[in-house]
């Protein structure tokens, strides 16, 4: 292990409140995919980290560059340019992390290649929200979007997330990305509804690229990613476009009752779609006992008592 430039900072996160990243391969990409949509550079894959910041660097830089100077701190993100369970000594770092970390809540972003390793899964059990990437069931869709190191079993990975979502009673949401032609194709929503079925996560986060991708790849529209929701039928999906249309229509409390019987409605759903009114006619059902808000790992969601 070399010594490494340490870089910490916020994370863009609308999500989490105050959220600041620890980032782990902070000279250059350490990844164990190559994905097509990636906002990094591309980069050749590797089955581990060769440079990395000891525990003690990162345990010292957090006290001294963070805790020490934000007084409050909802998130500590354990982030990386690549793959953050590529760190070799995770379990450790995130023992000492939890010691520091005070009210903050601990988070990790990983690509989810690694969950059916048992010392990853030990690794994250003590970490508050585990954010998981869910792009693709199919191995030809692994192979052509993902791009795999060759030390990864994709066929593992969806058996990997029931088992740790089994044991793991702390906050676990699953990602995807949609890019078009590759994960958008009707066998793969059907895989990935059937494995987020069996996962049961406690949200979905559906997405599609929105900053230049390594390759050459293009995003889906606002309304397929909302058509896929529908088709994912799952109850806690938050839909993240950056471009998300604003319709601010009226719904009257019995319109409202009817759309949320179909299925919750996320706080970004209500925000871009529902106009004053409706919200009035919102809080009312709320206070009446006929709607309930729930926070979802940091998304709040409507839905029927
Ligand atoms: S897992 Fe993340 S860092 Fe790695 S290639 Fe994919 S998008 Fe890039």
């Amino acid at each position: 292990m070399s010594k490494t430039n340490l870089t910490f900072g916020p994370v863009p996160s609308r999500r989490f409140g105050v959220s600041l990243g620890i980032d782990l391969s902070p000279d250059f990409k350490q990844c164990n995919y190559d994905c097509l949509y990636c906002e990094l550079k591309a980069a050749k894959t590797v089955s581990k980290m060769t440079k990395y910041p000891s525990v003690k660097e990162l345990i010292d830089a957090v006290k001294n560059k963070i805790l020490s100077t934000h007084t409050k701190i909802d998130v500590l993100t354990i982030t990386a340019n690549g793959e953050p369970t590529l760190y070799p000594d995770l379990k450790e770092l995130v023992t000492e992390l939890n010691k520091i970390k005070g009210d903050s809540k601990l988070l990790i972003l990983s690509n989810g290649s690694t969950i059916y390793k048992q010392d990853i899964q030990d690794a994250l059990m003590d970490i508050d929200i585990v954010k998981l990437s869910l792009d693709c069931i199919s191995k030809e869709c692994f192979t052509k979007l993902d791009r795999a190191d060759k030390s990864i079993d994709t066929d593992k990975i969806v058996s990997g997330m029931i088992e740790f979502r089994d044991k793991f009673k702390k906050d676990l949401i699953l990602e995807i990305l949609f890019v078009d032609t590759l994960n958008n194709k009707e066998k793969e929503i059907l895989f990935l509804k059937e494995a987020i079925a069996q996962i049961k996560p406690n949200r979905v986060d559906i997405g599609t690229i929105d900053r230049p991708p390594a390759y050459k790849v293009n995003p889906i529209s606002f309304d397929e990613l909302e058509q896929i929701s529908h088709k994912l039928e799952y109850p806690y999906i938050n839909i993240a476009h950056k471009n998300r249309p604003e319709f601010q229509e009226y719904y009257s409390k019995d319109s409202i009752i009817t759309l949320l019987n179909r299925r919750p409605l996320s706080e970004h759903d209500i925000q871009h779609t529902f106009d004053k009114e409706s919200k009035t006619n919102l809080e009312t059902l709320i206070s009446d006992k006929k709607i309930e808000v729930i926070n979802n790992s940091g998304v709040k969601f409507y839905k029927i008592c």
